[in-house]
């Protein structure tokens, strides 16, 4: 559009090319995979209806196509004859607040992300359509009946009409007045056209989303260490800035209770809190006891209809609801007036987001509540060691102790089965050990349920061999080789050192056939059915629990005993607090173990420790049988201890040893693509511009790792291979990001290609 071409339609005084004249320009970041800002001219039209955050059509490009971008910055600057015109709003208003702006500027930098696409990721779908809501059309009088009456002789319909709005306190809904009146929409046209009555559009929700408020439960005492850790918190609430407190306590130890009541300090000082928690079909109990708590709770979770979802945003927007709990999203939720948030399970992988922008949820949370200046809780049985360590060298990181459960509960005791014995002793693998089995029809017998883990079949599994008992092991590392399927290689989850697999034992000695352990899984539910015949066997898993309802009938029929042993995959180790599960078995530890990274320890840890935190929660003591090709793994034994400490410690150690996260900072780069040879080609070249990059930057101790093919080679028909970028810390990762970002060096020619930075699986 040129200059002049505007002039006309707007009647603006500037007209000569390249003359200056100031006015409003707007920077938008297309909603595109454009890694940009443009600035546009703002026309006198939508000057005073244009804020940052609002989505807006721009034209691109040399065709001048219109795409959608998001407003993000409106100053008043010359005009020169390059720039174009915004050529109108998407949205009628922003749904982003500055605070949320500003956050997502900092994750499109940080996640190496383009800011349009960033924002996007915001703000729900259902919440910019918004859905929920519907038009309303209301009619206004705005000459006074006399004054009509000088001038005009009126129809009988049109001085009805007339009346009804001058006898009204406002504007009243068309509907409404045509029904009252009993006039047509003509009559009213006609009245409009006279210039008597105005009509107004506005956006109104539907009925509020109900939600079924249970009965208000009282407060109990809270046990002396609650009271301390409580205390704590509340100093840092009254100061009132910002500061993470890492609230670490085995499951059971009373944490929930802990933030229910900073929580509600908050919300009685008038602000509003998000509490995020990983899965919400884990957390129906939580939400729960959320609700009998306080009055006001929103929940936000990806199984909302967007109707729904559009309500709980706008109630959450205008201060209606003072306890937001969600999952992923909830980070954004639209609090005009955050004064804390509370993340659960803090080191749980599902807080990351696998799309990009690849955040992690437990990271924007700090970083919106930095931008606030409020405080931050995290909880956690197990808790994440990048948490752990900044409690040690960051002065705003405190870690507060729950060391014991609450009503002084034991925990339970964790026996570990080594399956080889089991294996030499049957000549193949059994499914239930002898300890497991006993266990298990003790508990029946006494009227007691048991919840058994599966893990997921993996693409991994551990070596070793029958007779000897000898594994394979990393010649660096010491740690247990992992053996691939796919590649018929083992590899270090550590230093990703990997060897062609022998078929027989290593040891001269012995040269028996190595056997890999891992599978079999599939079968558990046809031997328990077989064993114990009139047991009645439940499986969850992500499959069985699609839908809320579902999961909320598992609850109920578990609380209500109908349910005798509860079978599932890691799903099944989180958040369930029921009070007669006596026994937990866990039928092969070493699916985590074999986890294709160097975090497979530390997963290995968390879940046994989460499952066996199921175990025992009231009155009933608990018991734990884990059965493993590989018993003697610190790990393991640290939790059978239930020692986070002693594992923590030793874990530590090796990845300062390896220079591995929290003792450095990664980002992966993923490129795929269908032929194999190309997307190797492409990899060995980003792998030298990232490696020019360090050196023209002179970043210190940066380097890279591969690239490598993918632990999951294959994924959907395509060839996947992996390069990570290592620095000792996030800032020389985000300059060293700027500077290949900024000089388009991050841009492989394959068909698919990832950045993830802080990446939680390398698989
Ligand atoms: P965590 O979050 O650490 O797993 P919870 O807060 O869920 O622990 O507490 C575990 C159980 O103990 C819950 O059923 C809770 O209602 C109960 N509980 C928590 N604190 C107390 C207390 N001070 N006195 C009695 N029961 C408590
Ligand atoms: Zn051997
Ligand atoms: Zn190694």
């Amino acid at each position: 559009m040129s200059a002049s071409a505007k002039d006309n339609q707007t009647g603006r005084l500037w007209v000569e090319e390249g003359e200056a004249k100031v006015g409003p320009v707007a920077t938008v970041a297309p909603v595109a995979p454009i890694d940009k800002t443009y600035a546009f001219a703002v026309p006198d039209e939508l000057a005073d209806r244009l804020e940052p955050g609002q989505r807006v059509r721009v034209p691109m490009g040399r065709k001048g196509r219109v795409m959608d971008g998001f407003c993000v910055d409106v100053q008043t600057l010359p005009w020169t004859s390059t720039l174009r015109f915004v050529d109108s709003l998407v949205d009628a208003r922003s749904f982003l607040t500055t605070e949320l702006l500003q956050l997502g500027r900092w994750i499109a930098r940080y996640y190496a992300c383009p800011l349009g696409r960033t924002l996007n990721a915001l703000v729900p779908q259902a919440v910019r359509a918004q859905a929920g809501f519907r038009s309303v059309r209301r009619a206004r009088l705005v000459v006074s009946p006399t004054e009509i009456a000088r001038e005009h002789r009126l129809g009988a319909k049109q001085q009805a009409v007339v009346d009804a709005l001058s006898k009204a306190t406002g504007p009243v809904e068309v509907e409404r007045l045509l029904d009252d009146t009993g006039s047509s929409s003509a009559t009213l046209r006609s009245t409009v056209a006279h210039g008597w009555v105005t009509l107004e559009k506005t956006k109104e929700p539907l009925a509020a989303p109900d939600f079924d408020q249970p009965r208000h439960e009282p407060d109990f005492e809270l046990n002396d260490e609650q009271v301390k850790a409580l205390s704590r918190i509340r100093r840092a609430i009254d100061v009132g800035a910002f500061r993470v407190t890492l609230l670490y306590g085995v499951s059971g130890s009373g944490k929930t209770e802990v933030y229910i009541r900073a929580m509600r300090q908050v919300v009685e000082a008038g602000h509003q809190v998000i509490m995020l928690v990983p899965e919400i079909a884990l957390t129906t109990q939580l939400v729960h006891r959320l609700a009998s708590r306080f009055a006001d709770v929103a929940v936000i979770h990806s199984g909302l209809t967007g109707v729904a979802r559009s309500l709980t945003w706008e109630a959450i927007a205008t201060g209606a609801k003072k306890v937001v709990i969600g999952t992923r999203s909830a980070v954004f939720a639209p609090c005009p007036d955050v004064g804390l948030i509370v993340i659960d399970e803090e080191q749980e992988s599902s807080f990351k987001n696998l799309q990009a922008p690849r955040f992690h949820v437990r990271d924007v949370a700090i970083k919106r509540a930095q931008l606030a200046s409020i405080p931050v809780i995290l909880g956690s049985a197990t808790p994440s060691l990048e948490s752990w360590v900044n409690c040690d060298r960051t002065d705003h990181y405190e870690r507060i102790i729950l060391p014991d459960r609450v009503r002084s509960l034991p925990l339970p005791r964790v026996h570990v089965v080594d399956m080889r014995d089991e294996y030499r002793l049957l000549g193949r693998f059994a499914v239930l050990s002898r300890l497991m089995d006993e266990k298990l029809t003790a508990t029946l017998d006494r009227g007691e349920q048991a919840v058994l883990l599966i893990n997921r079949r993996g693409h991994a599994s551990l070596l070793f061999c029958p007779n000897c008992k000898l594994r394979l092991e990393c010649p660096s590392c010491h740690t247990l080789l992992v053996f691939h399927s796919a590649t018929g290689q083992a590899k270090c989850h550590y230093c990703r050192h990997r060897v062609n697999v022998p078929d027989v034992c290593p040891d001269p000695s012995c040269r028996s056939p190595l056997v890999a352990f891992g599978a079999g899984t599939q079968r558990v539910e046809a031997v328990l059915g077989k064993r114990f015949p009139s047991a009645r066997v439940h499986r969850v898993d992500s499959d069985t629990m699609l839908s809320e309802s579902r999961y909320r009938q598992l609850i109920h029929d578990f609380e209500a005993r109908k349910i005798d042993i509860a079978v599932g995959t890691q799903m099944i180790a989180k958040g369930l607090d029921f009070p007669f599960v006596s026994f937990v078995g866990v039928l092969s530890a070493d699916v985590a173990v074999a986890s294709p990274d160097f975090r497979a320890d530390e997963r290995l840890f968390q879940l046994i420790t989460q499952v066996a935190g199921r175990a025992g929660r009231r009155d009933v003591p608990g018991e734990v049988v884990v059965q493993s090709m590989a018993p003697n793994t610190p790990a393991l034994q640290a939790a059978v201890r239930h020692d986070f400490v002693q594992f923590a410690t030793a874990e530590l150690q090796i990845r300062r040893k390896l220079r591995l996260p929290p003792h450095a900072r990664l980002v992966r780069f993923v490129l795929a693509g269908t032929k194999d040879a190309d997307v190797r080609r492409e990899a060995e070249a980003l792998a030298d511009r990232v490696r020019q990059a360090i050196e023209s930057t002179a970043a210190p101790n940066a380097d890279t790792l591969g690239p490598q093919p993918c632990p999951l080679l294959r994924l959907r028909g395509q060839y996947r291979h992996d390069l990570l970028l290592r620095t000792a810390d996030a800032g020389t990762m985000g300059q060293l990001l700027d500077h290949l970002r900024a000089n388009k060096l991050l841009a492989p020619k394959v068909q698919s290609f990832i950045i993830d930075v802080d990446p939680v699986s390398l698989a």
